[in-house]
């Protein structure tokens, strides 16, 4: 797996904020599958990362959250994406379309639900939206009873 599959979908997208934001101040390669970087964070110094590329986990960076272990923080997909910025565009397309797609998708959903409430029975949709107002937060409860009783 590559290091952005490996990285949390927070980390990936963080990172990607991180090298648009021009975040990782230095970057170069060490060897074939190695890039080390300086990234600024929070703290003043900035985070020496190095990223391997063929063993992912095996990246250091000396944030809190990474130093030691074998997280792949935000840091670390900074200076892949400063390294290989084609990847950047790719990861930013991809988020982008997985963003529509779900868009699609509760369109999709919505329209379905909007179609079979209106080919409901009026008896129907008075117990459906009885339960739906007994069984739901009590903020939907309330509101209903604010804007519908008027000697509430
Ligand atoms: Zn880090």
């Amino acid at each position: 797996m590559s290091l952005l599959d490996l990285a949390s979908y927070a980390s990936a997208w963080r990172g990607y904020e991180y090298y648009k934001a021009k975040k990782v101040k230095e970057c170069k390669k060490i060897d074939n599958n190695r890039f080390e970087g300086l990234v600024s964070g929070t703290k003043s110094t900035p985070y020496l990362v190095i990223i391997d590329l063929a063993h992912p986990r095996s990246s250091q960076c000396d944030c809190p959250h990474a130093n030691g272990k074998r997280i792949i923080c935000k840091h670390k997909v900074a200076v892949y994406f400063q390294a290989f910025p084609k990847e950047a565009d790719r990861y930013y397309r991809e988020v982008i379309e997985a963003e529509e797609e779900a868009e699609r998708e509760q369109e999709r959903v919505e329209n379905l639900l909007i179609d079979y409430v209106s080919k409901m029975t009026k008896e129907d949709l008075r117990q459906a939206l009885l339960q739906t107002l007994f069984e739901g937060p009590e903020w939907q409860f309330d509101r209903f009873i604010r804007e519908h009783l008027d000697e509430y």
